[in-house]
């Protein structure tokens, strides 16, 4: 067995249980047969949620981070607080449970101190990073309500998996999945070229973020944004070299479904920053991450990056 996914989600039962026990009724709750953040997105409960066995299976080693739409950013921050650490608790004792499953806590992003404390206390307890939101209720993550969280991520050396979150405003995204298909895309891309465009860009280096669904739309935007960067003026003010450039100092996750897409995202970043992911068990999952990689017509040095050495790197993994 070969490969390390960094992206894919799985819900603890120990957590569950207390969520379905109305513990933080202003947070999120359980009903028959799914898991709703309070008044907004569903998960359907499927076992794969909740089966680790499953979950693990054909891989050699799977970061575990909770869905997305339970992030719960809107939420009251103390409930959202004691939510997040009642995830991780239980998250990290699954893990522990299997030789294959690492743990990337969640953060109550809603308040940066109280995130980058938890993000602290989950490390300790054995969490390799974390999941956050590519923007907390509109907030960019260059936002100064964000800086605590990206300032412990560097401090501990934390993996910091950016993936989309929330419902968009406008009706036409509402549509037949057009927010899962295109709004979470461009999200990502928002929250990267964002961070770039705040002019933080040597921090990047310091950080170990990757950005969910291969950047979004990013790696196809690339050239677009340095010809902005080269005939807008203010941009080069902020931003000390062409984005292209400052791109490569993200990691990218493999879940591009499409073997041209993959390519050009190697080819665009370079495979030393393109790390396996499957976004299991959703049904837009990757059903073959591994595959997905032969497919790609990538070389096997690259395909080896991109399978296991990047991400043993990253999380300073020995073996
Ligand atoms: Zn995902």
């Amino acid at each position: 067995v070969r490969g390390i996914d960094v992206h894919a989600h799985f819900l603890p039962a120990a957590w569950l249980e207390r969520v379905a026990a109305g513990e933080w009724p202003e947070v999120a709750s359980v009903g028959e047969d799914d898991v709703a953040r309070a008044g907004q997105e569903r998960v359907r409960l499927t076992k794969a949620f909740t089966d680790l066995a499953s979950a693990i299976d054909g891989l050699q080693l799977r970061l575990l981070s909770i869905p997305p739409p339970l992030m719960a950013y809107e939420a009251p921050p103390q409930a959202a607080a004691e939510y997040c650490a009642a995830f991780n608790d239980a998250l990290v004792a699954a893990a522990d449970a299997s030789e294959r499953a690492l743990a990337l806590a969640t953060l109550p992003m809603q308040d940066g101190e109280a995130a980058a404390n938890e993000l602290k206390r989950a490390r300790s307890l054995g969490c390799v990073g974390a999941q956050i939101g590519a923007h907390v209720r509109g907030h960019g993550l260059g936002d100064a309500e964000v800086r605590p969280v990206l300032r412990a991520a560097a401090e501990t050396g934390s993996l910091l998996l950016v993936h989309p979150y929330g419902q968009p405003d406008d009706v036409q995204l509402r549509r037949l999945h057009l927010q899962q298909l295109v709004a979470w895309p461009l999200q990502t891309t928002v929250a990267a070229v964002g961070l770039i465009f705040a002019g933080v860009v040597a921090e990047l280096d310091r950080l170990k973020m990757v950005l969910a669904h291969g950047g979004g739309t990013l790696p196809y935007l690339l050239g677009r944004l340095d010809r902005g960067y080269e005939v807008h003026a203010d941009i080069g003010e902020v931003v000390p070299e062409p984005p292209s450039m400052s791109a490569a100092r993200f990691y990218y996750d493999s879940v591009v479904f499409e073997p041209e897409a993959l390519r050009f995202l190697v080819r665009s970043v370079g495979a030393s920053r393109v790390l396996l992911g499957s976004d299991y068990p959703f049904p837009t999952s990757l059903p073959d991450p591994l595959a997905a990689l032969d497919e790609a017509g990538l070389g096997s040095d690259e395909i080896a990056l991109i399978t296991e050495e990047n991400a043993r790197s990253l999380l300073e993994l020995s073996r």
